[in-house]
């Protein structure tokens, strides 16, 4: 591998060429534009970022579960590679390329459900998200939208309205567009009921969302993360999601799971609604899709996107060549090099640890939970409120950050940890972060 798989620390972190940096952003970006971590990057692979003051910092967020198959993986390379040579760009929409139809028909593979499939490519899981719902709409002639609570969707209007959590993504960016409705998250560790009655009394409260606040005739499609991301790697009890599909089916209603974070190898299936048996009909996917290239796609039953009128769906940019070839060169090796399985196998190291913290400090981590290789630990100030612990999350993230340990923090608390190493990371990489995970947890409290 190009880069050396340790971690080193040179500097302190950041260094002074990354402050150096820093400061031109500042004078140069949009404050609106935040960074987790001002370290700036020079090379990437495996499990490792190199910094521009010569660090190696473990990587436990792959740019967002991005870079599922790892940075500068070598076919991804390769692919984007000759790509970009042969040529850059002509509009699918004008004069189309193979490169589009292949990921298309790996999409139609790959997606759950053996039946007819057609799908569309765009630029960010936003826009796919937004004509998921475009979509949606115009099959069904309806109207509404049902999203969860805790729900990320993306932050262009539509799907800031679609999106749960005001700070930071929605806060004074409205107004947002209508005929969204929101319905209880299965939420098994903050069920008011508790864990035991959440299935079915989520189904429950779902039903009764649609029913009395949209009219089920008049929904367009129920949109839900199968594993929720951004609002707490949220997994709903098992066999919940089944029960919802079930009963939009019954509805005419359209289920589209956004399995922008969850797809592509991430949970330890190709998909999270595979590990349910669910079969959406429309899935909208991006971030590990393309191996760091900004790709994403709508995949649906042929009769649900073929009802659209041709001209109706594109952009420009759209399934742009080199992105499809950096697409088709990550597929490859998540086939190649069985990602999935490695997925579990990153479960089966991950869990035993943070499980483990959980037994060391019941006070203080809530909850351990997630699939495949996207897990998280909740942190509370006490087990018996379970009151959101955001500032220990804070000063425990600052610590890893410190000690060369990149992770990512999210929920609509701002109290979870979350675990999103590249699937090419080594077992020594993952212990020695769990160890400054610890570590830098210990020393928090
Ligand atoms: C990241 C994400 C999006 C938005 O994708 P962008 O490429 O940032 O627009 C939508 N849905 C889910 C579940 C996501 O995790």
């Amino acid at each position: 591998m190009s880069v050396e798989q340790h971690r080193q620390l040179v500097t302190e972190v950041p260094g002074p060429r990354s402050r150096a940096l820093h400061e031109r952003k500042v004078a140069a970006v949009s404050a609106g534009v935040g960074t987790t971590l001002p370290v700036y990057v020079e090379r990437a692979a495996g499990g490792v970022l190199v910094d521009v003051d010569g660090n190696h910092l473990i990587d436990f967020g792959s740019g967002i579960a991005v870079t599922t198959v790892g940075n500068a993986a070598p076919r991804v390379v390769e692919g984007v590679q000759q790509q970009v040579a042969d040529f850059t760009h002509t509009c699918f929409m004008v004069t189309p390329y193979e490169e589009y139809v292949s990921v298309c028909e790996k999409l139609g593979e790959l997606t759950p459900g053996d039946h007819q499939k057609r799908s569309a490519l765009f630029n960010s899981g936003a826009e796919a998200v937004e004509n998921a719902v475009k979509v949606a709409r115009h099959h069904t002639g309806r109207d509404a939208i049902v999203v969860f609570d805790h729900a990320y969707h993306g932050r262009t209007n539509l799907t800031m309205a679609l999106t749960a959590k005001n700070m930071p993504y929605k806060h004074r960016f409205g107004p947002f567009a209508g005929e969204v409705y929101r319905a209880p998250m299965a939420y098994p560790y903050r069920w008011p009921g508790g864990a035991e009655a959440c299935a079915d009394e989520a189904f429950e409260a779902f039903v009764s969302t649609v029913h009395t606040q949209v009219g089920e005739d008049n929904a367009a499609a129920v949109l839900i993360e199968p594993i929720q991301g951004e609002g707490g790697f949220i997994v709903p009890p098992p066999g919940w999601l089944a029960r919802v599909a079930e009963w939009c089916r019954e509805h005419g209603i359209l289920l589209i799971a956004d399995e922008i974070q969850t797809g592509f190898a991430r949970t330890g299936d190709w998909f999270a609604c595979d590990h349910e048996g669910v079969v959406p009909d429309l899935i909208t996917t991006a971030k590990g899709m393309a191996g760091g290239l900004p790709l994403a796609g709508v995949t649906g039953r042929a009769e649900i996107m073929d009802s659209v009128h041709t001209g109706g769906l594109g952009g420009t940019y759209g399934g742009n060549p080199v992105a499809c070839a950096a697409a088709l060169g990550a597929i490859e090796t998540m086939q190649a090099d069985d990602l999935c399985g490695r997925a579990r196998e990153i479960e089966a190291l991950f869990l035993p640890r943070l499980r483990g913290l959980a037994e060391r400090h019941p006070d203080r981590v809530g909850d351990v939970r997630g699939r495949g290789a996207m897990l998280a630990i909740e942190l509370v100030t006490d087990a018996g409120s379970r009151t959101p612990d955001a500032a220990l999350t804070a000063a425990v993230h600052q610590a890893c950050s410190a000690s060369g340990l990149v992770t990512l923090t999210c929920g609509t608390f701002g109290n979870v940890f979350r675990f999103l190493p590249p699937l090419s990371i080594g077992d020594d990489l993952m212990e020695e972060g769990l160890d400054l995970f610890e570590a830098a947890f210990e020393n928090a409290l």
